[in-house]
């Protein structure tokens, strides 16, 4: 038994200074050094219980794979984390773990908790810059399936079908695979080689990637099965951006974050010469206060902006997103307004964003959410000075996939409904995860839902 490190601490992460990293678009998070690893691997206490296990969405063996990392075996740690997680290097970065394996840690009651997500990255990063053979191409068994949006639950779905001999076909509708890992999250927090060498790896698995098809409008899923796919998995994600529906929302300067984010992300327009640029702000509102808000934000100070703004209604405890992009976040010089809500984007006379009018609040009663209810306090009116707007409060589905696959329902906010665990839809042998599902979440859970579907489509299609 390696020799326990009780320091109430994590090892510290090594990342690029604020003042430097706020003008580039590198990697923040540098990652653990093998005695970092080790040393960070030692403060696990083994627990007979392993809380972290149950509180995480796909059940990772944690204490063992950080077992191996302690006894520094760092090929067995990877092969305990790879039975549970397609995606370790990834989930490392972006998955919330002080809501999920961190929130639980033993070792959190009386300091901070084991830096569990640092070590999913370590090895993860590892393996990867050791490992050079490329996976065997299992024995096809005949059946054929098709794989609707290369993000992680289709990614993960068909990865799993393809080790079981299926013949896979991902259909997706942008130019590349990745789904919101590469044109949501920026290089800064996930670099696109680490997505663009999973997906490399299921090509070496077999799998076929079509990109540019977009299904509904290409292809139909009845097209789908009529070329000789026995089942369908629908991983669409929830793309679709919600705005306020406050005046002033269709002035110039006004973005969705997911039209931003792709603009800077997968379209580079911070290159010269971008086919989509973007405009050179000066000072900039993010509404909302999750990931999505965040990375917005975050990109917006690369680009450039002498001022970023995150505006939000509830308060500091209440934001949705990862507590690190928060303190990243801050630390990178954005002022958060909390306890504010927008009421109208101020243009001038050419339609130009110009200023947003805002409102403060209080916290009122818990909502339906459980929540505390954001309540304006009257009176509080008052103005900043953007020209930039960029709306970061949400996502849905989108519909076309309802529009055009008969059979198909979904409840009112346009998610499909399927029968639960398996994701089959109300459609036969059409299955569905993700964020297409719950609407938006998270990585793993999508990723956890590819999965499950994998492994129903496997029972139905192998009677
Ligand atoms: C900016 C941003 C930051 C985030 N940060 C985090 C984070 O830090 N941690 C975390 O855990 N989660 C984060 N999330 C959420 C997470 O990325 C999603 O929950 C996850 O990607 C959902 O995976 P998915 O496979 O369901 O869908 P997506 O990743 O959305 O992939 C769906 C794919 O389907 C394609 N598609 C859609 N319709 C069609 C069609 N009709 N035909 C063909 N293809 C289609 C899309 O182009 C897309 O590539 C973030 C999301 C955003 C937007
Ligand atoms: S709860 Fe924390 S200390 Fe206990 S096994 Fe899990 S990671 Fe280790």
């Amino acid at each position: 038994m390696a020799e326990r490190n009780m320091d109430p601490r994590k090892t510290p992460m090594p990342a690029q200074p604020a003042e430097v990293r706020r003008h580039n678009f590198q990697e923040v998070a540098l990652g653990y050094t093998r005695e970092m690893a080790v040393n960070e691997a030692k403060r696990c206490l083994q627990c007979k219980n392993h809380p972290c296990i149950s509180a995480c969405p796909v059940c990772i063996d944690i204490p063992g794979f950080i077992a191996c990392v302690a006894q520094d075996d760092l090929e067995g740690a990877f092969a305990v984390l790879s039975a549970s997680s397609a995606l370790p290097a990834v989930c490392g970065r972006v998955c919330p773990q002080e809501s999920q394996c961190e929130g639980v840690c033993v070792r959190g009651i009386k300091g901070e908790s084991v830096g569990i997500g640092r070590l999913e990255r370590f090895v993860a990063d590892w393996h990867r810059e050791h490992s050079h053979g490329k996976p065997e191409k299992p024995v096809a068994n005949g059946h054929r399936v098709a794989v609707i949006g290369a993000g992680p639950s289709g990614l993960t779905c068909a990865g799993d079908l393809a080790k079981l001999g299926y013949g896979v076909t991902v259909f997706e509708a942008l130019h590349l695979a990745g789904g919101v890992l590469v044109y949501g999250i920026p290089e800064f927090r996930l670099p696109k080689a680490i997505v663009q060498q999973e997906i490399d790896s299921l090509r070496a698995l077999g799998v076929t990637i079509q990109t540019d098809v977009v299904i509904g409008k290409t292809l139909t899923v009845d097209e789908l099965f009529d070329m000789g796919f026995e089942a369908a998995f629908i991983g669409s994600g929830a793309g679709l951006p919600r705005f306020m529906g406050i005046p002033g929302e269709s002035l110039k300067g006004v973005y969705s974050a997911n039209e931003y984010l792709t603009r800077i992300n997968l379209m580079k327009a911070y290159e010269p010469g971008s086919a989509t640029p973007i405009r050179k702000s000066r000072s900039v509102a993010v509404v909302g206060g999750g990931n999505v808000a965040m990375d917005a934000a975050r990109c917006a100070m690369r680009m450039g902006a002498e001022q970023v703004y995150i505006v939000y209604r509830r308060g500091m405890a209440e934001l949705p997103a990862r507590l690190e992009e928060v303190e990243h976040a801050q630390e990178e010089g954005i002022v958060f307004h909390t306890l504010v809500n927008p009421v109208e984007v101020l243009g001038d006379e050419k339609g130009w964003v110009t200023g947003i009018r805002c409102v403060e609040m209080t916290l009122g009663e818990p909502d339906q959410s459980g929540r505390r209810r954001p309540v304006v306090k009257e009176g509080s009116e008052f103005t900043l000075d953007v020209d930039t707007v960029i709306i970061a409060i949400g996502t849905q589905p989108n519909p076309l996939l309802r529009q055009t696959t008969e059979g198909l329902e979904t409840d009112r906010h346009g998610c499909i409904i399927t029968n639960g665990d398996d994701g089959l839809t109300t459609r036969p042998n059409v299955y569905a995860g993700g964020d297409a599902v719950t609407g938006a979440a998270t990585v793993i859970l999508a990723m956890g839902a590819g999965k499950r579907a994998a492994s129903a489509i496997h029972r139905s299609l192998s009677k």
